[in-house]
């Protein structure tokens, strides 16, 4: 190697570490070290995205516009007795997971992601950076950021006082095969994003890309994300596996128990209008995952950087955790094209990252005010009985207006 390249470290390799990967290989010799020895896939469901994103994808070289996703053009309310009450037209691409993470995994040299590497801490030496794993081995570059999501170990290290805080309520996400879906309810919810709205709860689904990124209908699937309260004992109750043992912050989706399941499956035909019912009755295997809040007062520590869930987490009604996760990346790479001061660079990166970051938690906190078992202020208040009104909610559950 070269010995004036400059060389970047990236911890993570979901999908703020591959967009931080992708967009510094312009100026940086990258790697990227990821925990997990096998292939990210099949993670996550449904994302919903935004014109933000597209800026990201085109520099980091993507060509997504043949087919980012699914497009839908209205948001549909169901009342509790499957009555359509509210219809909102508003055109968005639903996209998945798995096929975000497929468009930039193809795109980062393969010999540059390392799997099975779980770093263990950073040291900090006069001119240079070095990441420890916990196999004994050592990288050391110019720049590491740290895009190791809501549990980040980087985040430990650098900011211990930074964690995240349960929001009092869980989200059960599922996707549903396109052709498992009655011609009926199909034609009622597929191609829109729906919601209904239980008192203290909310369910919505969306189309998305189908197994192997299928985009053409039959091939399809819906997504399902079904917002309900748990106070912190019934948390833990959810978060404890068939074995007894007791899971911090998220547990394994293949490790909840039969019985939180079949709670699920029971309260669905209880509370849920019948479309939902019905949708949640043909869901295979469902994900269950804690709602939390986490702010970062700090991104950039000399030469050390935190981008993406790592940093910021805001509760999924925005929608926008990957847009953030990839504008993180952006400012990242234009604060190092700006100046060959790295630590300079990262401080930049941090003046603009951190407002917005900011932003986009207290606004999913509003969103999301009406699904905590308690509103602590008149602030909460507020926003709670705001977005029980269905119109509010089908208005501004995930978009991005407010930021303008
Ligand atoms: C219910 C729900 C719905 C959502 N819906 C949307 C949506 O519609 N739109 C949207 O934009 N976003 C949505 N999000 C958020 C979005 O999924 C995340 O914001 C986004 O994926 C951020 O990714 P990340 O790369 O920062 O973190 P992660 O995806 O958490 O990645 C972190 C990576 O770091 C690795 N890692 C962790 N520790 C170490 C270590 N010590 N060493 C090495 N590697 C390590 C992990 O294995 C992992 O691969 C939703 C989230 C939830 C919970």
């Amino acid at each position: 190697m070269n010995a004036s390249v400059r060389r970047a470290i990236v911890i993570g390799g979901s999908l703020a570490g591959l967009f931080a990967g992708l967009l510094l290989r312009r100026q940086f010799a990258v790697d990227i070290y990821e925990r997990a020895d096998a292939e990210l896939a099949g993670r996550g469901a449904g994302i919903v995205t935004h014109e933000l994103l597209g800026e990201a994808l085109d520099a980091a070289g993507i060509g997504w516009r043949q087919g980012l996703g699914v497009e839908v053009e209205t948001r549909r309310f169901f009342d509790r007795d499957g009555r359509l009450k509210l219809e909102y037209p508003y055109r968005q691409t639903l996209t998945a997971w798995d096929r975000l993470y497929d468009m930039l995994r193809r795109a980062f040299p393969a010999a540059h992601y390392r799997g099975g590497k779980e770093l263990v801490a950073v040291e900090e030496y006069a001119g240079s950076v070095a990441a420890r794993f916990a196999d004994g081995s050592v990288a050391e570059g110019d720049v590491l950021i740290g895009a190791d999501g809501l549990r980040s170990t980087v985040r430990a290290q650098f900011l211990p006082d930074a964690t995240p805080i349960y929001a009092g309520y869980v989200a059960w996400r599922a996707l549903v095969p396109e052709q498992a879906i009655a011609p009926d309810l199909h034609a009622q919810v597929f191609d829109h994003l729906s919601f209904c709205l239980p008192p203290g709860e909310q369910i919505l689904g969306y189309p998305v890309a189908g197994p192997d990124n299928e985009l053409r209908p039959g091939g399809r699937r819906y997504n399902l994300v079904w917002y309900r309260p748990a106070d912190e004992i019934e948390l833990k109750r959810l978060l404890t596996d068939e074995g007894g043992t007791l899971h911090a912050l998220s547990i394994p989706p293949p490790l909840v128990s039969r019985t939180v399941i079949a709670d699920m499956r029971e309260a669905a035909e209880t509370v849920l209008a019948a479309q939902f019912r019905d949708l949640i009755r043909l869901v295979d295997r469902p994900i269950l995952q804690a709602i939390y809040d986490l702010e970062s007062p700090r991104m950039a520590f000399g030469r050390v950087a935190l981008i993406g869930d790592a940093a910021f987490v805001a509760r999924p009604h925005v929608g926008a955790g990957v847009v953030k996760a990839a504008q993180d990346a952006l400012a990242l790479m234009r604060a190092l094209e700006s100046t060959d001061d790295i630590a300079a660079a990262l401080k930049a990166m941090e003046a603009a990252q951190v407002p917005f970051g900011r932003r986009i938690v207290a606004r999913a906190r509003a969103l999301g005010a009406s699904l905590q078992p308690r509103q602590a202020t008149a602030e909460e208040r507020a926003n709670a009985a705001r977005f029980r009104a269905a119109e509010a909610t089908l208005r501004e559950t995930a978009t991005l207006e407010f930021l303008q």
